[in-house]
């Protein structure tokens, strides 16, 4: 065995891995990688199917991030946020608030003018401070007790009470959905699998339906081979349970601090994307009842979701063209202002550990103060603000915006839904749902029911285990194959990842009937 593999496998404990079946093989030593190919100790290649859990963008060792990443090395690699200001992190700040609100360069600091009196409360809230952290869970963490924070100043003082329910706001989230692994992050989250594991640490939140038209039980159409989403036979009653669980406590009035969600698709609940016009309709609802809006983009942004919904290549040259192209939020695309926008996975484009919590000066302001009053928002990380990261952030943010990798984007999004066409020959494939550069793939044991694999057999470990062999790296939510390609990745690549994941498909399959 690898001498370095053999030193994991004594001392290393690995993330949401039964360490019983990591031990009984060889793992995969990762040594270099270069755009979306990943080399191992053996001198085998592989693709990077999932971008090294869903962070990388514009692919390994891209000349121009680790161009960014070596200058900020010889100036200083961290100091601290607490007390000091730095370069990096004063830039990214200003170029992420300009991103959020789909601000051409230099109009970010308008927001500085006070807004004229009278003008309406209800306008779209307009993203302005930024709170750096370290991961995704912190970025959910941050916005979940300012959230917190903000409702028990303002919603007990505007009812001119402190009952027990003005001061103790809640939250609602998405059944399924996962925002981090950090207490708060886990609260929040519906995966009943950490909440049976964790239940006593965790606080109470509720959660409503997501809008999972695969296996919605409002959904009355039979199965199709198309994206359950086109055909979907229902009356929005996911839409509905929105409105009923705001409306239910009449007398005590909007029980919520804020809703909480991912935007255009959940992730890690099983690459669930949402029909056209839910986001819409469930964050009207929310913020009519007063609620803030959370929107967790930490798989989503920084061009995930897409570039537009339909191309051509007549479009992809016009859409390089337009202002929509720096539309790199999935909240933006739908025209959506949250009240937060956390961000964390692809901010760095995959390199370094960082992450942000976006919000409106409303926030900010509920937390200013004279220092005796203690409204001082007592949260830090020791990293925030990292300048290492911060500069790996510009860069990325750089690339992002030019043409060159709109147009990237925007083809390989199309590429990629027509490669995705060639599985539904398969009948152990249920649902493929694309939303522009992510897809997940929805393994069943028969295409016209629907009914799903037992755990014990686990299909999608299987599948990806013998993706892996093919030469294509990823990891499976449950039965749900995840494919999400790094920028880069070229049509030959995507091809290959594609026919790997059809023909372990079919090994699947096969041996499981033998
Ligand atoms: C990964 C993820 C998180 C947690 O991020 P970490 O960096 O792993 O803490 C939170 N929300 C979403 C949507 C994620 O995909």
């Amino acid at each position: 065995m690898n001498k370095l593999a053999q030193l994991d496998q004594q001392f290393v404990w690995h993330p949401f891995t039964q360490m019983r079946d990591w031990l009984r093989r060889e793992p995969i030593v990762v040594t270099g990688g270069k755009g979306a190919v990943l080399h191992d100790a053996k001198g085998r290649e592989y693709l990077d199917a999932n971008s090294s859990i869903w962070t990388n963008l514009h692919g390994h060792q891209h000349p121009k991030m680790n161009a960014a990443i070596e200058r900020q090395l010889k100036k200083i690699s961290h100091s601290s946020a607490l007390g000091f200001a730095n370069e990096p992190a004063s830039l990214l700040a200003e170029k992420l608030v300009r991103i959020a609100n789909n601000k051409p360069a230099g109009q970010a600091r308008a927001s500085h003018n006070k807004t004229k009196r009278g003008a309406t409360s209800n306008a779209a809230p307009e993203l302005n401070k930024v709170f750096f952290s370290d991961d995704g869970s912190t970025a959910l963490e941050v916005a979940l007790k300012l959230a917190y924070e903000y409702t028990r100043r303002t919603r007990g003082n505007l009812a001119g009470r402190t009952s027990s329910r003005a001061v103790q706001p809640r939250f609602l989230s998405l059944d399924g959905a996962y925002h981090g692994d950090t207490i708060g992050a886990v609260s929040l989250g519906h995966v009943d699998l950490f909440h049976k594991a964790y239940g006593g640490m965790l606080f109470q939140t509720d959660k409503v339906m997501s809008p999972y038209c695969y296996r919605c039980p409002f959904n009355r159409a039979q199965p199709e081979r198309t994206d359950a989403r086109k055909y979907r036979k229902c009356n929005w009653e996911c839409v509905g349970k929105v409105e009923q669980k705001f409306s239910t406590r009449k007398k005590t009035g909007n029980p919520y601090a804020a809703f909480v969600f991912e935007p255009l698709m959940q992730g890690a609940a099983g690459m669930i994307p949402q029909p056209s016009g839910w986001l819409g309709q469930v964050t009207e609802i929310a913020r009519a009842h007063g609620a803030l809006l959370i929107a967790d983009e930490v798989m989503t942004g920084f061009g995930r979701t897409g570039v537009t919904c339909h191309v051509d290549d007549k479009a992809i040259a016009k859409i390089a063209d337009q202002p929509a192209a720096a539309k790199l939020f999935a909240t933006a695309r739908v025209g959506l202002a949250p009240d937060f926008l956390c961000v964390a996975k692809g901010l760095t484009g995959g390199y370094l550990p960082m992450a942000a919590t976006l919000t409106t000066r409303k926030i900010f302001n509920a937390f200013l103060g004279e220092y005796e009053e203690l409204k001082t928002f007592f949260h830090g990380h020791s990293f925030t603000g990292n300048q290492l990261g911060a500069a790996a952030a510009l860069a990325s943010l750089e690339i992002l915006q030019t043409r060159q990798s709109v147009r990237q984007r925007a083809r390989l999004q199309g590429i990629l839904h027509q490669e995705l066409q060639s599985l539904w020959t398969l009948p152990t494939i249920g649902d493929i749902r694309q939303v522009g550069l992510v897809a997940g793939i929805e393994l069943v044991k028969s295409w016209r029911t629907r009914e799903p694999f037992a755990l014990c057999e686990r299909a999608g470990i299987r599948v990806c285990e013998a993706m892996a062999k093919r030469g294509v790296l990823t990891r499976p939510v449950g039965n749900v194959i995840v494919l999400m390609p790094p920028y880069c990745t070229t049509r030959a690549q995507l091809h290959k990842m594609v026919s790997a994941l059809a023909d372990s498909v079919a090994e699947f399959s096969k041996t499981r009937q033998t």
